[in-house]
């Protein structure tokens, strides 16, 4: 992806021109490509999110920063210094789940490109013409409960109860977009709670205590059957595993904006001063190069 612009250039926008063409030949997701790994934590993101934000949430996680603002200007501006941390924190290694990779397109979506243009030169997405079989929410063969066997797009709930029964420690990672759209898209609720009820402990990535209080507010106004999705009968299918969607909203609402147990609640306790004294590595990292005489790129701006 030769014309890749990271302050522009969106996940779907990576997956439609990188991801798939990469993996077109083998026909397989691109962590098979990689060689498969079990992972330890999976990523909950959007894909209209920022590749690069996505990245840097993830990285945040792993260098153990609340917030990823910092981590997003080091992988524009100065890489070695991300890199270096990794090496000293000993995560680089780490495994994540992350859907764009670990979910085989050329299942799914490769051939109908109908989620839009590239963000940046507007042209529409190129089909992928790989020919091979899709395997959507309703082909056969069907479970007893009429969810495709082989599709590959609705087993998130059984993928993290498996990964979970097999390791105690297996996390989630919430990778918040700086519109917090992530919490109007129906793939990532259904996450959400889904790993709230088994009861994994959640990781909220978020830019910036900024970006927090400018979407706060719409946050109360979280309603399930308003949640969008690229495919509907995804919808559909997250609609009806809900028995009482009143109740879920209401529960959804306590999941995210409870002030004690709620996904944001660290974040809305800690004050501004604490909050530099809880940033991670990272911050201390650079108080550290700064006492050299060392001044970070973007800083010095
Ligand atoms: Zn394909």
């Amino acid at each position: 992806m030769s014309h890749y612009d990271p302050s522009v250039h969106t996940t779907c926008d990576v997956v439609r021109q990188a991801i798939i063409p990469a993996t077109k030949a083998q026909r397989c997701a691109y962590s098979t490509l990689v060689g498969e790994q079990k992972p330890q934590k999976m990523v909950t993101h959007s894909w209209q999110n920022l590749f690069r934000d996505l990245v840097a949430a993830v990285i945040a996680d792993a260098v153990n920063e609340p917030a990823f603002e910092l981590v997003a200007h080091l992988l524009d501006e100065n890489i070695d210094i991300v890199e270096d941390l990794l090496r000293s924190q000993g995560t680089g290694g780490r495994v994540y789940w992350i859907c764009a990779f670990a979910v085989n397109q050329h299942l799914g979506i490769c051939e109908t490109p109908n989620d839009g243009c590239d963000s940046v030169t507007k042209l529409p997405y190129t089909a992928c013409d790989c020919h091979l079989q899709k395997q959507f929410n309703t082909t056969a063969p069907l479970t007893s409960t009429g969810r495709s066997i082989a599709c590959e797009m609705n087993k998130f709930d059984d993928m993290m109860a498996f990964l979970a029964s097999s390791d105690s420690d297996f996390s989630q990672v919430v990778a918040v977009d700086r519109s917090f759209n992530l919490f109007h898209r129906a793939w990532c609720v259904a996450e959400l709670v889904q790993a709230r009820q088994m009861e994994l402990l959640q990781h909220v990535k978020i830019h910036s205590k900024a970006v927090l209080q400018e979407h706060a507010a719409s946050l109360h106004d979280l309603h399930v059957e308003n949640m969008k999705a690229s495919r509907q009968e995804d919808v559909q299918e997250i609609l009806s595993k809900i028995p009482n969607t009143e109740q879920f909203n209401r529960s959804l609402q306590k999941l995210v904006l409870d002030q004690k147990s709620g996904l944001l609640s660290d974040w809305h306790q800690l004050d501004a001063a604490h909050q530099m004294q809880e940033t991670g590595a990272l911050l201390k990292w650079a108080a550290a190069d700064a006492e050299r005489g060392v001044v970070w790129k973007f800083w010095a701006r």
